[in-house]
């Protein structure tokens, strides 16, 4: 069946053009075993009403012509053709506007009986390759732009996902009457997934428009766009880091410093002073050819003297020393190699050759490098802290984070570390060789981490970062914050399908189809961290609010609706039970609202009677601010039988000794019920699409 591919595709690209006209466009779908209106090739009127007598009436003739992408717009298209003097004088008209423009014939087809009216589309990504779109047709796609995009290949359930993410989705479910048939639309998208996984070749394809019935489908017009430049595969050809997971990365038995130096100040004194103070209990050497001890280690002259084969060799050196120290390493049997120095691609051409040199070596030699132009690694389990800046004083902690650059790293370090403890940190900076998604596979394995944050410029492992991420999220969250939203991501493009795809659009939905939660901001990304971190994920969507202030509770009840979720109900006993221990005025069972004269003692009596109840998945505790350190030891003692309790307390950043004490308890701090309210959404959306994907999966 491949044969007509091969042979339309030849054809086109001897004939100089890449664009596949409907009928070609079709026979290839419908090889593919897709329903289409058809596209008979009819060269002459006389042909064309042979071919509308054999299929029937009504019929649709359209221009085929090279020259013409777009048939309407330009008058080549005429619908509802009842009988053969309409298809001779169709014909006619045609033939009168594009005889000198490159027209081939007509296409002659079946008339498709009204339907839902959608869209689906396939673009390229330059980081992603092949993307499926999926819309609902006319205005819904022009001015709405209420499309979804799916990474290919898809999986059923992303087929699934992507139809039910479009804002018009309870149109295709049913309304007044009119209905879509889901199950046919996942059918498409998955053989057009399939499709273009097979032939590399297709770059762009518009079915626009696919009728959609309450049984059924017909694709009424279709344009494949093909790809001349050879399809640079985007793979990274990296050789994949394995179940190994880069151990020797982030818990090295030893570790030289090349640089380390005995000037205060100096980035070699700072970095192997972190080493020396963090208590790591492997083996230190310090490589520096002017020392014979650094900080009181007996140092060598080169990786070469060095005793062993050490795990990570650390390099400071300026860069244009950086290709014979790595030489140098590699000769020594180093395993991984962080180049913390800068000076690199991000400077210009000679930094770029430096890179590729460096990337030869290591490749050569089977080592993995991390950086050039980052801040190493800190991992608390073994008192790793290879930062360029001193870093004091770190718990040991259940939160990865990836960053691009180190001295981002270091500035949320400096506070957070405060209310939250880390447990690895891996800056990639350049990300010559090692990248986030190597990152994140390592620390998606790493026992000790129990959410990941992400912070990314760019994406460099293209397909590889989706199939990485979507396997980590199903075993624990991974919230992104990615900059670089507002990219215009203007290209060229041919195909409508191009046109909606800016560089956000795919970001976020190659996020949604790995299961990755998107952070708007880092405030957004570290407030969901530090309830992944500390609390157990809700085990239903019924949130029990207690509140000193009516407003307040009120507030809360309104976010948690608008977060997905909704106000617990107590059973009637539960509810006798409560008011007993209520004072006479407060009248709501959730929220419960206590007034000014809320106390700790009040607040643990209620939750003791709330935990009890089936429809009970979450906490939220709004408590007055003066107080918030009276609660803190009655919060902390209570047992919530395995759910989450978020706390809010009005302007929390100016009583911030207290915030951070409630947060050492374990209970995370926020500002607003309404913030409290969108994290614990989050939480429940994790837990509920991983629920989802293992019932798709069994
Ligand atoms: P183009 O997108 O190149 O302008 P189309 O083939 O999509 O041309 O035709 C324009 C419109 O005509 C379609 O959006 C659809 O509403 C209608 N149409 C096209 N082909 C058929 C068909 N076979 N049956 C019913 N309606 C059709
Ligand atoms: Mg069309």
């Amino acid at each position: 069946m491949t044969g007509n591919f091969e042979r339309i595709a030849a054809q086109a690209l001897g004939e100089g053009r890449t664009y596949l006209m409907e009928h070609e466009s079709k026979r290839i779908l419908m090889d593919a075993g897709l329903e289409t209106t058809g596209a008979h090739l009819a060269s002459s009127a006389d042909d064309a009403v042979r071919v509308a007598n054999q299929l029937g009436y009504p019929v649709v003739l359209k221009v085929l012509s090279k020259d013409v992408v777009h048939k309407s717009d330009a008058g080549g298209v005429r619908l509802n053709l009842q009988d053969a003097d309409a298809v001779r004088s169709a014909y006619h008209e045609i033939e009168s506007i594009f005889r000198e423009r490159g027209m081939i014939g007509v296409s002659v087809q079946r008339m498709a009986s009204p339907g839902i009216e959608v869209i689906i589309g396939v673009t390229r990504d330059p980081t992603f390759g092949p993307v499926l779109m999926f819309g609902l047709g006319g205005v819904f796609v022009e001015i709405l732009r209420d499309v979804s995009f799916r990474s290919i290949p898809i999986s059923e359930e992303d087929a699934e996902s992507m139809i039910r993410e479009i804002r018009g989705y309870p149109l295709l479910r049913g309304y007044r009457g009119i209905s879509g048939d889901i199950d046919a639309i996942k059918s498409v998208l998955l053989r057009i997934s399939d499709l273009v996984e097979k032939h590399s070749i297709i770059k762009e394809m518009d079915l626009n428009p696919v009728f959609i019935y309450p049984r059924g489908y017909t694709i009424a017009d279709a344009r494949i766009i093909l790809d001349i430049s050879s399809p640079a595969s985007a793979a990274d050809t990296a050789p994949s880091s394995g179940a190994a997971g880069l151990r020797g990365l982030f818990y090295p038995q030893s570790i030289a410093v090349i640089g380390a130096s005995n000037t205060k100040g100096k980035l070699g004194w700072n970095v192997f002073y972190n080493l020396l103070s963090h208590g790591y209990k492997g083996r230190l050497y310090p490589v520096n050819p002017n020392a014979s001890e650094v900080q009181g280690v007996r140092a060598y002259p080169s990786i070469k003297d060095v005793p062993e084969a050490v795990d990570v060799a650390i390099v400071l050196v300026p860069a244009s020393l950086t290709p014979q120290v790595v030489q140098d390493c590699c000769a020594a049997g180093v395993k991984y190699v962080v180049v913390e120095s800068a000076g690199f691609a991000e400077l210009g051409d000679e930094g770029k050759r430096i890179e590729r040199e460096l990337l030869s070596i290591v490749r050569r030699h089977g080592c993995r490098l991390l950086g050039p132009n980052c801040s190493g690694i800190i991992n608390t389990n073994c008192g790793v802290v290879e930062s360029i800046g001193v870093v004091d004083e770190l718990n040991r902690g259940n939160v990865g984070l990836i960053a691009q650059a180190g001295v981002y790293a270091a500035g949320y370090l400096w506070g957070l570390r405060k209310v939250l403890d880390f447990g690895i940190i891996a800056t990639i900076g350049n990300k010559l060789d090692l990248n986030e998604t190597d990152m994140l596979e390592a620390i998606g394995m790493d026992e000790n981490i129990d959410v990941v944050c992400m912070y990314l410029e760019d994406v460099k492992g293209g397909r590889r970062f989706i199939d990485v991420a979507r396997e980590v999220s199903r075993r624990k969250p991974v919230v992104v914050l990615k900059t670089g939203r507002t990219e215009a991501g203007k290209r060229a493009v041919s195909s409508h399908t191009a046109s909606l795809a800016g560089n956000d659009e795919i970001y976020s939905s190659v996020f949604r189809q790995a299961g990755l939660i998107r952070a708007r901001d880092n405030d957004h990304m570290f407030a969901l961290a530090r309830a992944f971190s500390k609390q157990p994920l809700p085990a239903n969507d019924g949130v029990f609010v207690i509140s000193y202030a009516g407003s307040l509770g009120v507030a809360a009840a309104d976010a948690i609706s608008m977060n997905g979720m909704r106000l617990a109900e107590l059973s009637p006993e539960l509810k006798d039970e409560l008011r007993r221990v209520l004072p006479k005025y407060v009248s709501g069972m959730n929220p419960v609202d206590f007034t000014f004269d809320q106390t700790p003692d009040q607040v643990r009596r209620t939750i003791e009677i709330a935990v009890k109840s089936e429809d009970v998945g979450s906490f939220i505790v709004v408590m007055q601010t003066e107080m918030l350190g009276a609660y803190i030891d009655t919060l902390r003692s209570i047992d919530y039988m395995g759910r989450p309790i978020l706390a809010v307390v009005a302007s929390k950043e100016f009583v911030i000794d207290d915030t951070i004490k409630m947060e050492r308890a374990g209970i995370p701090v926020y500002s607003t019920p309404e913030q409290a309210a969108e994290v614990l959404g989050a939480m429940w959306m994790y837990r509920k699409e991983r629920g989802w994907q293992e019932q798709m999966r069994h």
